[in-house]
């Protein structure tokens, strides 16, 4: 919970420019990118520039980020189109977390099954 970059962070990386990804939109908090392996038509990760290990540790260290990276999801959701779409923080390994720094998954552009799997 340090905000501060991990040397070790493929997200880090991607926000200090030293890992390609497609960026869809950045401020001065936030970086929405395109998820390699996408999941929707949208599937775009929205971070704050900032490392925090998961959701909660973001909410408990950084409130005003986290408030950031929530506003951001609805930006992608307009630049995208989407009328309808989900946001999901993994948390944990059992969850389906592999990247442990925040990130919010901006899904759209199909039907969403409620409950998801
Ligand atoms: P998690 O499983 O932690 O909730 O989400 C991590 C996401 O990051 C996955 O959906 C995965 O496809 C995506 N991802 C992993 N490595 C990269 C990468 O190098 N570039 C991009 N754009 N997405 C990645
Ligand atoms: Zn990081």
């Amino acid at each position: 919970m340090t905000g501060e970059p991990q040397d070790d962070c493929l997200f880090c990386k991607i926000v200090a420019g030293q890992i390609p990804a497609t960026i869809v939109r950045e401020t001065d908090t936030t970086v929405a990118f395109r998820d390699i392996n996408p999941q929707a038509p949208t599937h775009v990760l929205v971070i704050p520039k900032a490392h925090y290990r998961d959701a909660a540790a973001l909410a408990a260290g950084a409130p005003e980020l986290a408030a950031d990276v929530l506003r951001e999801t609805r930006a992608i959701a307009d630049q995208e189109k989407l009328d309808s779409y989900r946001t999901i923080f993994n948390t944990g390994t059992g969850a389906g977390q592999t990247v442990w720094h925040t990130h919010a998954h901006v899904l759209g552009g199909r039907g969403l099954e409620w409950p998801p799997g």
